[in-house]
């Protein structure tokens, strides 16, 4: 029998504990029991998380990358609004969208203001098996307020025009915001399966990025006259996961921007995205 005695001064209490003479026969019999009850308890406890292990397993996870973060602001647009602000603002609406669906998981690889290598980004998408990897940005460009629109790219070697070039190189350039080491993110020379691999994954990409294209036209959203595009945006290199970067639109854009920062629009166009992965698992079901 235990108890608690508080001690005359100070806050400290002596715990008295009192033996008792008890019968072995009855207390081995009692100890056995709650012995055996333990045990039960405790497989029921494993094969519930394994239950829940198997269930969470079956249900297909998207990644949502929103860009930059922490001391890297991403562009920075009109009324000073901040691209890592934006990004993540609508990544979470899109993670709310997916998760409501049932049909697939989603995680974000950042939930708050911080910083993440891009590297990290994809370790994070492939340690947890992600079936799809969407980074979450939005540009800007000087000078030039009358573009607009949402612009989808996917990772090539060699880029589709000028400007795509430019944005990987300054989406890529949030490395040094961190000071990670860019050298030791050089691709390797790889072998002629991982070479296969990729290829079917930027194939998967460019059919993901066009569904994603399909849907927003057809939803109305404001569309950049040349929507879909490649370069060699590290972010997008996971050989093994289909990858998109949605710009979500232009932070010079007056009009992007009102848009970008009103909370129903976020909403709609959430919903729109998440529409446009299910359907792409829709016509190309998860292996
Ligand atoms: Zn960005």
């Amino acid at each position: 029998r235990m108890s608690f005695v508080p001690v005359a001064s100070g806050f400290a209490q002596s715990l008295r504990i009192e033996l008792e003479q008890a019968d072995p026969q009855n207390f081995a019999k009692e100890a056995r029991i709650v012995a055996d009850q333990m045990r039960e308890l405790q497989k029921k406890t494993e094969e519930n998380q394994l239950n829940q292990a198997k269930v969470q397993d079956k249900i297909p996870l998207i990644v949502i990358d929103p860009g930059h973060g922490g001391p890297d602001f991403g562009a920075v647009g009109l009324n000073n609004i901040a691209e890592k602000d934006v990004v993540l603002a609508f990544a979470k609406t899109l993670r709310e969208k997916i998760e409501q669906s049932g049909l697939f998981r989603a995680a974000l690889t950042r939930d708050g203001d911080v910083f993440i290598p891009l590297r990290e980004r994809i370790r994070i998408a492939r340690s947890q098996g992600a079936v799809l990897f969407i980074s979450i940005h939005a540009d800007r460009i000087p000078n030039a307020a009358e573009v607009k629109g949402i612009t989808i790219y996917t990772n090539a070697d060699k880029a589709t025009d000028a400007e795509a070039a430019l944005l990987a190189e300054s989406e890529n350039r949030a490395d040094l915001m961190g000071g990670e080491d860019t050298e030791a993110l050089r691709e390797e020379v790889t072998d002629i399966l991982e070479d296969l691999a990729k290829r079917e994954t930027r194939m998967k990409s460019g059919l993901f990025a066009r569904t994603l294209l399909g849907r927003m036209e057809s939803m109305g959203q404001s569309i950049n006259k040349n929507p879909i595009r490649s370069a060699g945006f590290r972010v997008l290199r996971a050989p093994d996961i289909p990858s998109v970067l949605l710009e979500l639109g232009y932070l010079s854009s007056q009009a992007d921007v009102k848009f970008l920062t009103d909370p129903q629009s976020r909403d709609k166009m959430g919903q729109e995205v998440a529409d446009a992965i299910f359907r792409y698992f829709a016509l190309n079901p998860v292996p």
